[in-house]
């Protein structure tokens, strides 16, 4: 049998679903360059997904295989030409890639060739009603779903491909200084992964919250790109880490939201937010992108996000919570920054948790009540100011309490930003508002 792999952001050997009978039939891995829309905003994210993608080739032809890359257009004329029996490709619940697949589908019944789509962006299949609450959809779909069995997919020892006479797209490449930490093949983000596993699995629980101990997986890029396999993560994982099961867990529970609900890229879930009187200040957007809000926690985050594409989990909940809350500025221009500037940024991942951390995600979201504050934040995790000074050195040799004391920081920085924001006045003016516009929405 000849096979088609369409290979789209599953860009490895291991347990991939695309390449589960290379030891069988030949298999033709195809990627096609999408030159209709316009080029990836976010040049980090593009700089990992084509360095993995070159790398796949790579390891393709290491086995004795081809990956092909023709371009949009030639699309037709390849399967045409190629006359496969099947072709794979990946569900994904992203709305470009769905209508392409959509696309391809038509196409290929057009042609009379049979196509079969396979699911590896999550754990578990997408539930056929959507869950609004993430302890729900973690007893009722997700573990349940465990329990039913969780596919493996051998990794190919040797790959068959035909020559076909194609016109070949070169491979794209772009690298950008923030992504070339994160360059790496997929021998080596195993090796991470494994690391992980073996040294800091069982502090997760404990750690993952602090960002100094550098204690979680690092694995969202790879997960981005398919350099690793979800699978993979939660085989390593079930049984020693409750807590890291529960991670991957939010990662299908974000997907399924937005699989059902593709308007959130738009529109909070909580219809309540529809008319929340955001405030227009590009000044003080500016001055969070750049990380000069005066608030060293926050600064420093927005400072890793532009020098490496990447900030850990409570970092960004602390930045996204001072842009919606204190800021009063639109969870959206928030959510696009990070999707332009995240290697690991992910429409369903990035929204969801927007929308989680503003309050406007649905039942599950952060109480309006609960506002971050980026100070308190700094003493509970960052007591000793190691991750705000790595990333802001222009304080390294202060008293680690003035980072978290505006008054002391103005003595001991006199440069340093002035903080932009009375926290007091704006929690209060938030929590108001946001208590009003849910009256409103609930008497309407
Ligand atoms: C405002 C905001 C925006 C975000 N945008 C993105 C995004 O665009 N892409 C993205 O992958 N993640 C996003 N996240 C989720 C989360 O911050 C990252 O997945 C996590 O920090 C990745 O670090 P890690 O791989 O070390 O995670 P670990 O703690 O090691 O967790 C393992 C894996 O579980 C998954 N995971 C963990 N926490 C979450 C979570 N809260 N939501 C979804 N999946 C999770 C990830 O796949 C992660 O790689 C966002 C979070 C916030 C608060």
């Amino acid at each position: 049998m000849r096979i088609v792999a369409v290979v789209r952001r599953e860009l490895r050997l291991h347990d991939n679903p695309l390449f589960q009978d290379a030891d069988r039939h030949e298999i033709i891995p195809l990627f096609v360059l999408d030159d209709s829309s316009p080029p990836e905003a976010n040049t980090n994210l593009a700089s990992l997904l084509f360095f993995a993608l070159a790398q796949l080739g790579r390891s393709i032809a290491d086995l004795g295989g081809h990956l092909y890359c023709v371009s949009q257009a030639q699309q037709e004329a390849f399967f045409s030409l190629a006359r496969p029996d099947l072709v794979r490709f990946c569900d994904d619940v992203d709305p470009r890639a769905r209508d392409r697949n959509v696309a391809l589908a038509h196409l290929l019944d057009r042609l009379g060739i049979r196509h079969q789509l396979q699911g590896d962006h999550t754990l578990t299949p997408m539930p056929a009603e959507p869950f609004r609450t993430f302890a729900r959809f973690y007893k009722r779909h997700f573990l349940p779903s465990l329990e039913r069995g969780v596919p493996t997919y051998p990794t190919p020892r040797r790959i068959v491909t035909p020559a076909l006479p194609v016109a070949e797209a070169a491979l794209p490449s772009v690298t950008t200084p923030a992504s070339k930490t994160w360059l790496r093949t997929e021998k080596e983000v195993l090796g991470m992964w494994e690391g992980f596993v073996v040294r800091r699995l069982e502090d997760y629980a404990a750690s993952a919250d602090i960002p100094a101990a550098d204690a979680t997986s690092r694995m969202s890029p790879y997960v981005r790109c398919g350099l690793i396999s979800l699978r993979r993560m939660l085989r390593d994982t079930r049984g020693v880490s409750a807590a890291f099961v529960r991670s991957l867990a939010r990662h299908d529970y974000f997907a399924q939201l937005f699989g059902h609900f593709p308007w959130t890229a738009e529109r909070a879930l909580d219809e309540s937010w529809w008319h929340f009187p955001w405030r227009r200040d590009s000044e003080a957007v500016a001055r969070w992108q750049e990380g000069e809000t005066g608030f060293p926690l926050v600064d420093a985050g927005m400072r890793q996000l532009r020098q490496e594409g990447w900030m850990d989990q409570r970092i960004r909940m602390v930045v996204a919570s001072f842009l919606t809350r204190d800021l009063l500025v639109d969870w959206r221009q928030g959510e696009q920054f990070f999707a332009h500037q995240l290697v690991d940024a992910d429409p369903a991942q990035n929204i969801g948790n927007w929308q989680w951390v503003t309050g406007c995600g649905g039942p599950d979201s952060v109480h309006y009540f609960r506002v971050l504050n980026p100070l308190v934040q700094a003493q509970r995790f960052d007591p000793d100011g190691i991750y705000t000074r790595r990333y802001l050195p222009e304080l390294q040799s202060i008293p680690t309490t003035a980072l978290t004391r505006p008054d002391r920081l103005r003595q001991a920085a006199p440069g340093y930003p002035r903080p932009i924001v009375d926290l007091a006045a704006a929690r209060r003016t938030f929590i108001e508002t946001a208590r009003r516009e849910i009256r409103r929405a609930k008497a309407a």
